[in-house]
């Protein structure tokens, strides 16, 4: 989609470190990293909010997940524990409107999250 970002970076427009590609999804590092890990990892189709998702995406979501898990453990942080985040429109902090998983790790996480 044009003016994406993400689609941008699908489409190797913009530079990324990319961690993991392949037909359906991709993974990069965070520009601003929260944590010693943090990686995105995002649909290769356009979707703006978890609040788009049709039905037909269940497939996509699960393959997103198990990619998370993928990159989890390849970075050594799936055992010590990791936190998955979405944010959905403005009060939860979203600013990139493309789906993605923050996957965050290598360092004690908080609760509440701010
Ligand atoms: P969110 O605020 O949940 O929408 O997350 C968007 C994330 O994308 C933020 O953590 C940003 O640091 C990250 N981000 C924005 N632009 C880029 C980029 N060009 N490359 C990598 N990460 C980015």
């Amino acid at each position: 989609m044009r003016d994406c970002i993400f689609c941008r970076i699908i489409e190797k427009k913009i530079p990324a470190k990319i961690v993991y590609e392949d037909e359906f999804a991709i993974a990069f590092e965070d520009i601003n990293p929260q944590a010693p890990v943090h990686t995105l990892v995002i649909p290769k189709k356009h979707i703006s909010t978890l609040l788009d998702l049709k039905d037909e995406d269940s497939n996509l979501i699960h393959h997103l997940l198990k990619v998370a898990n993928k990159i989890a453990r390849d970075k050594g942080i799936a055992e010590r524990g990791f936190r998955l985040v979405t944010n959905c429109n403005p009060e939860s902090g979203q600013s990139v409107y493309h789906i993605h998983f923050h996957i965050l790790g290598g360092r004690q996480m908080h609760w509440p999250p701010g």
